[in-house]
């Protein structure tokens, strides 16, 4: 996935996200990325949220309106998206499923521009373009 988030000038956020599909995928299978509220969720009163990776286990937490939910508690980007990973970790766990097999990622940005990002296992990074130009950030991840 390419997932894009922004704020503009004017305050107002806005994303966009692709899908690579998915290797041997299910013929029919949507993934998370066109399903609204799993691979992509903006709210312009709170923030927006992106995923990329196993889009069957974004779904299942409806990954990126978690995230966005979760900065309306209160909660920074970083603690948004590092929650939204441990609720697939859980659920990975309670179905005896291997965390090596899946990849999930969340980046978020919420209305003051601050992001954040989490993954479950290393092996994507992110680009950041703000007031003081470029940057690739590799997140921080669940699995060492
Ligand atoms: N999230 C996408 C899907 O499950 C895969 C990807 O491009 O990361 O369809």
């Amino acid at each position: 996935t390419i997932g894009m988030i922004a704020l503009d000038a004017d305050g107002n956020l806005s994303g966009a996200c692709t899908t690579s599909g998915m290797a041997f995928k299910m013929h029919g299978r949507l993934g998370d990325s066109p399903i609204i509220g799993a691979g992509l969720y903006v709210d312009n009163e709170i923030g927006a949220a992106t995923a990329t990776g196993h889009g069957e286990e974004v779904i299942r937490i409806s990954g990126s309106h978690l995230v966005v939910e979760l900065m309306r508690q209160g909660k920074s980007p970083q603690k948004a998206c590092e929650e939204a990973v441990l609720r697939v970790v859980k659920l990975m766990k309670n179905r005896n499923k291997d965390l090596k097999d899946i990849q999930v990622g969340f980046i978020a940005l919420n209305k003051k521009g601050d992001y954040g990002s989490y993954c479950v296992q290393s092996g994507f990074n992110y680009a950041v373009y703000d007031d003081t130009g470029n940057k690739l950030i590799n997140p921080e991840f669940y699995l060492k």
